[in-house]
């Protein structure tokens, strides 16, 4: 529920509000804007009738959120949230390009696809330890050594790092490796691994599920916000649909969707999200044209010898014409990249 005060009701008026909310187990949300502060109270609305807050003489009314998600709405938080990784903001007037390997695979592989982003302009550096792969046979990643590496290709760099955390075990180290978490589409809805990168305070990168509505998107991140971390990032990767000339179908159309719905910032994952190398630079282009806030991109500097994903990973002349072709179109949508 959001709780309109009148014209004129202080930090004090809205405090003592706040405790009466929080007094029947609500979770108490304080939104002072310029004209008039903003109380939400987050939980079974049956409670809060109790109260009959509405009959407070400060209180002007009451205004249900009618969205099933509530911190992640735009009806809680009209203005766009720009979240930071490690200082690299993602949202608001920002097009944020966090671009690195499907997987780490050794130090010299990380190193020489995170030298050949960062000289092109990628922000944030991604390479995946934990790999969540189809087939058991598949190269499942390094893990902690992945991370290690990760983590020193990163501090050398001065590029933060993102990466998959795949089950609630590896979150201390990925928090203690890594700049932000990573969610992947197979975890989207692991409610228990959300909880738990709820509890951090480093922000989340939210990649939709292949078979997840935007709706079941935006109430995953709701799990990780009720956890009390306020840093999520969403990011749309494709989703499976009955067409199978590319190997997921990127759904832009989620992106104008989220925006109007959420304030959270929005990426797109163009090389998942097409599975085909020459398809990844176009897409990007959409995705800056269509709103999005920022690109996650695999790279690998010599994609035939990668170990996952090779063939929708950009090598690094690819990626510095990805770079430089986006910029006409970050301009055009008022953004900086
Ligand atoms: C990845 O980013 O490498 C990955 C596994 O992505 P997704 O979870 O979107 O499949
Ligand atoms: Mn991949």
């Amino acid at each position: 529920m959001i709780i309109i005060l009148k014209p004129g009701a202080t930090k004090k008026d809205a405090d003592e509000i706040i405790r009466q909310i929080a007094a029947v187990g609500l979770k108490p949300l304080y939104l002072p804007g310029t004209e008039r502060t903003v109380l939400g109270a987050i939980g079974d609305e049956r409670i809060l009738g109790k109260l009959h807050i509405e009959n407070h003489p400060l209180v002007e009314r009451l205004s249900p959120v009618l969205t099933p998600y509530k911190l992640v709405s735009r009806e809680i938080h009209p203005r766009d949230t720009v979240v930071r990784i490690d200082g690299v903001p993602v949202g608001g007037r920002h097009f944020t390009v966090i671009a690195g390997p499907c997987a780490v695979e050794d130090s010299r592989q990380m190193l020489l696809t995170a030298q050949a982003v960062k000289r092109a302009g990628a922000r944030c550096l991604r390479g995946g330890a934990y790999k969540p792969r189809t087939s058991p046979y598949s190269f499942q990643g390094l893990g902690l050594e992945g991370l290690q590496i990760l983590h020193e290709v990163s501090r050398t760099l001065q590029m933060p790092a993102v990466t998959e955390v795949v089950e609630v075990a590896d979150v201390t180290a990925v928090e203690r490796y890594a700049s932000a978490f990573q969610v992947g589409a197979r975890n989207m809805q692991n409610f228990r691994l959300l909880k738990a990168v709820g509890q951090s305070r480093k922000p989340v990168i939210l990649k939709r599920g292949m078979a997840a509505s935007v709706e079941d998107l935006l109430l995953a991140a709701e799990y990780i916000l009720s956890e009390g971390n306020p840093s999520v990032i969403l990011c749309e990767r494709g989703i499976r649909t009955f067409e199978t000339a590319t190997r997921y179908t990127l759904d832009l159309n989620a992106i104008p969707h989220i925006k109007q719905h959420s304030h959270l910032p929005v990426i797109v994952d163009p090389s998942h999200g097409t599975g085909v190398r020459e398809y990844v630079i176009p897409m990007a282009k959409a995705a800056v044209a269509c709103g999005a806030d920022g690109l996650l991109v695999e790279v690998h500097h010599n994609p035939k010898e990668a170990l996952s994903d090779g063939h929708q990973s950009l090598d690094p002349r690819e990626f510095a014409r990805l770079m430089k072709g986006l910029r006409p179109y970050v301009a055009a949508a008022g953004r900086r990249m």
